[in-house]
């Protein structure tokens, strides 16, 4: 994603590569004026200073014509007060001969000399410093490389930083289809950025953090661009894998340098794509640790803690596996706000759909509500993709406009793709899914004390889910009574039992209902003391997170005969409940027939929706 934003950048630049392009020419540059330099240096010292032959040098000694001599170890400079050719003072260079007689003569003729001690430092330039300057330009030219910048050490948060800014972002709500409940979620941070007075004189809390949480493809990156461009404020974006580098200290640097580019540019939306790579819970790494990640995701909470949020900045992320982010991260005053994004369902597909054909060429037997019947499982991304490949057949086939065959060549290929990453259900499986959700519906509804089914769908969420119930609680809980447990005992084998009833065969999917509900009753029997047969006492040592769970069981307090009788009094309950869901659904199986049947047809049915059609086949049965 972030590789798109570079086209569309309209910000400052990535100051990364131009600065690396600079160093390398004045290198260049360098070698050159070196080069120069000693050339016209040569030419000078050539002109002015004449070779002369030793012989012809001891003849001009004897004739006493020298001055200012200067003994070299092998070569003798001096003057020539008058020579051959009448010039006056003209400098000299001869060869020095092995000629011990030289100095007793110059004694002689009185004639003034020193010895010169010959410097070494031009040698020490060449043979120490000079490979010592070039490797640690090399040195610094690959630390530039690796995250550093070529600037060094002291500004490597700033160097090559991928904060991408976009004042313009040009993308709104109108650009985003499908996912209206996440829209609506986020129109109040388009408001309070549009016009913090209002709610800042209000005395209002706005969130600092808002975590988008879904699949890739599902319009995250999109969605959170669309805020900024409907509020009309600077977007800034990075991807969490950028902040992981391989320098302690770095990813820390980067995140103080991203927050304080986004405070001097307020209001503005800072986006941290892919967040869970920097923000995984710390202390799981595979090698018993990461120090960067660890520092970086620290810096982030310090950051986070330490703005106050009616400076209009947000900050937006997105993961696809909000389960392994650090708790920290998601407490009050940092990512507390949640928004689901789901995968779009058949009349989201249809919208989606309808946006990106927008601009393409339509044949007129083009039945986009087809296309998007077609296509369960496809997210956004695949979509988008999906148009554009038949956009492509289309063009290869020399034809004018799109027609359906393009459409469903290119879904059989994107399918194809999909399939390898276990993301399409076929037929099967689909139906299955469909009566088991509506099994969990069904009973919801007819439950005396079940919450109310806020949402059914057959669309797969999560890594495990291949579909889901919502039911949504009416007012905040602290107690359940007995019969409530019950309840949420009967919601949770409705789906299994939905399965008996039509298939007569059960699937392995149920499988995370029953561990819920062996947990529950097994809580009734241990904890609550629900069960008169074993009566008050509790027998539940205090529960500990799942995965801190070390592999010790604790120590039973309890006999063997105690815990037979705790087996037995939980799959009493469930089998009650089992007992009775059986009845109610078989009772019912005309309404859940209705209910699965509708489930294929368009994938989610809402709350009402639900009602409705119940209250309906109930009359008509
Ligand atoms: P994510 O960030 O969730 O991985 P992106 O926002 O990067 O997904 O989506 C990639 C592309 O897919 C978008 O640029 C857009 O073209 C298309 N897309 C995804 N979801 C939608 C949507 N709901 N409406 C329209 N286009 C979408
Ligand atoms: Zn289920």
């Amino acid at each position: 994603m972030l590789d798109k934003l570079k086209s569309s950048f309209h910000g400052t630049p990535p100051n990364g590569d131009p600065s690396r392009r600079k160093f390398h020419f004045s290198f260049w540059y360098f070698l050159m004026a070196l080069l120069i330099f000693s050339l016209i240096q040569d030419y000078i010292v050539a002109r002015k200073t004449d070779v002369i032959p030793y012989s012809e040098f001891k003849h001009y000694v004897i004739e006493d014509k020298v001055k200012n001599l200067l003994l070299k170890q092998d070569e003798i400079t001096g003057v020539l007060t008058e020579d051959s050719k009448a010039r006056k003072d003209q400098p000299f260079v001869t060869v020095r001969v092995d000629d011990p007689e030289l100095v007793k003569l110059l004694d002689t003729k009185k004639i003034s000399y020193t010895g010169y001690y010959e410097s070494k430092w031009l040698a020490t330039l060449f043979s120490w410093i000079l490979p010592l300057v070039f490797f640690i330009l090399i040195w610094r030219f690959l630390m530039g490389r690796m995250g550093g910048g070529p600037q060094g050490v002291l500004s490597v948060g700033k160097a090559r930083a991928k904060i991408y800014a976009e004042r313009e972002v040009g993308i709104t709500f109108e650009d985003v289809a499908g996912i209206d409940e996440a829209k609506q979620e986020l129109e109040e941070i388009v408001e309070f950025l549009k016009t913090p007075e209002k709610f800042t004189q209000l005395g209002g809390k706005i969130p600092k953090g808002v975590l988008l949480v879904g699949a890739p493809g599902t319009g995250k990156t999109l969605l959170a661009k669309a805020v900024a461009g409907e509020s009309g404020v600077t977007f800034f974006s990075m991807s969490g894998s950028d902040f992981v580098e391989m320098f302690v200290g770095v990813g820390a640097a980067r995140v103080r340098d991203l927050f304080s580019q986004a405070k001097e540019n307020a209001p503005c939306i800072i986006f941290v794509d892919e967040l869970d790579a920097l923000g995984k819970a710390r202390g799981l790494g595979v090698m018993g640790g990461h120090d960067e990640r660890e520092q970086t995701l620290n810096q982030l909470l310090v950051e986070m803690d330490g703005f106050d949020p009616n400076v209009g900045v947000i900050i937006m992320a997105a993961t696809n596996r909000p389960e392994i982010l650090d708790p920290a991260l998601l407490r009050p005053g940092r990512f507390d706000r949640h928004v689901a994004i789901d995968r779009p369902d058949v009349s989201g597909r249809e919208a989606i759909l309808k946006l990106h054909s927008k601009e393409v060429k339509l044949a007129k037997d083009v039945d986009i509500a087809k296309v998007a019947a077609l296509t369960p499982g496809f997210v956004g991304a695949d979509l988008a993709n999906l148009v554009n490949e038949a956009a492509l057949l289309t063009a290869r086939r020399d034809k004018k406009s799109v027609g359906m065959a393009e459409f469903q060549e290119a879904i059989d290929r994107i399918i194809g793709g999909l399939e390898k990453k276990n993301r399409v259900m076929n037929e099967k499986e689909k139906r299955i899914v469909a009566y088991h959700e509506s099994g969990h519906a069904l009973v919801a509804m007819s439950a005396p004390t079940a919450d109310p089914v806020n949402k059914v769908s057959i669309i797969p969420r999560g890594i495990a889910a291949l579909g889901y119930t919502q039911q949504l609680p009416t007012e905040d809980r602290y107690l359940m009574t007995r019969e409530e447990l019950l309840d949420r005992l009967s919601v949770l084998l409705g789906g299994r039992v939905a399965e008996e009833l039509i298939f007569g065969d059960i699937s392995t999917g149920a499988q995370n209902d029953l561990q819920r509900a062996t947990d529950i009753a097994r809580s009734m029997v241990t904890e609550y003391g629900m069960s008169e047969k074993l009566g008050l006492v509790t027998y539940a040592k205090e529960r500990r997170p799942l995965f801190l769970d070390t592999g010790f069981s604790p120590a039973k307090e309890y006999s063997d005969g105690t815990a037979r009788e705790i087996d037995s009094e939980v799959s009493r309950l469930l089998d009650e409940a089992h007992d009775l869901v059986r009845k109610i659904l078989t009772e019912k199986k005309q309404q859940l027939e209705v209910i699965a049947q509708k489930l294929l047809e368009q994938e989610t049915i809402l709350g009402d929706e639900l009602k409705d059609l119940i209250e309906k086949s109930s009359a008509s049965a």
